[in-house]
Formats: C-alpha cells, sequence, structure tokens
C-alpha cells in the first residue's frame, strides 16, 4: 500500500492526505509541487525518476476494509539526505532526458 507521507523532503511543508500538492516517485519519495516544478525540474533527487501527482485516499471506507479510517496517513516526517548543491548539480545532469528515457 502507497505510503501517505506527511510533508515534503526538500522544504519541509505539510502534505496532509487530502493535498492536492503532493508529487511522488516510484519509490514514494514525496515533494511538494513548487519544489517538483521549481529547483527539482520533475526530477527526484533520491532516485532519479520522475514525479506524478499523488492520488488522494478516501476519507470514508467506501468499501470494506478501505480509507484513511482503516489505512491512515504515515506521520514519519523525511527530509532528503542530499544538500541543496548536490541537488542542483543531479538535476542539471538528468532533468533533460524524460522520466521514460532515463
Ligand atoms: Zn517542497
Ligand atoms: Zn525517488
Amino acid at each position: 500500500m502507497l505510503e501517505l507521507r506527511p510533508n515534503c523532503e526538500l522544504c519541509d511543508r505539510d502534505l496532509p492526505p487530502g493535498s492536492t500538492e503532493a508529487r511522488i516517485c516510484t519509490y514514494e519519495c514525496t515533494f511538494c509541487a513548487a519544489c517538483v516544478e521549481g529547483v527539482l525540474g520533475n526530477v527526484c533527487p533520491n532516485c532519479g525518476g520522475g514525479f506524478e501527482k499523488r492520488p488522494i485516499r478516501p476519507v470514508r471506507a467506501w468499501r470494506e476494509d478501505t480509507g484513511l479510517g482503516n489505512d491512515p496517513a504515515g506521520t514519519q516526517r523525511r527530509q532528503t539526505p542530499h544538500t541543496r548543491e548536490e541537488i542542483e548539480a543531479f538535476v542539471r545532469a538528468v532533468r533533460d532526458l524524460p522520466p521514460d528515457a532515463r
């Protein structure tokens, strides 16, 4: 199951489960739309992959054993281990390749 992480790994803004600003890579690395479109240039600094909009898990259990009541969002805040300088150099090296060519 997708881990709904609570914050942007770069700017640390809150990304609650209902946020439309959350973006994720295939490893569930989670950043906000402003960081993805800005400094990250659609390059995950942890894996080099692209980002997609994080789906929103329904609050209600529309089907048995689903919804945030059964499967709540994660609470462990994360921060990318890479420095800003490392990230900028990495993004420069990767961003011109589209995600499906990386
Ligand atoms: Zn951010
Ligand atoms: Zn990643």
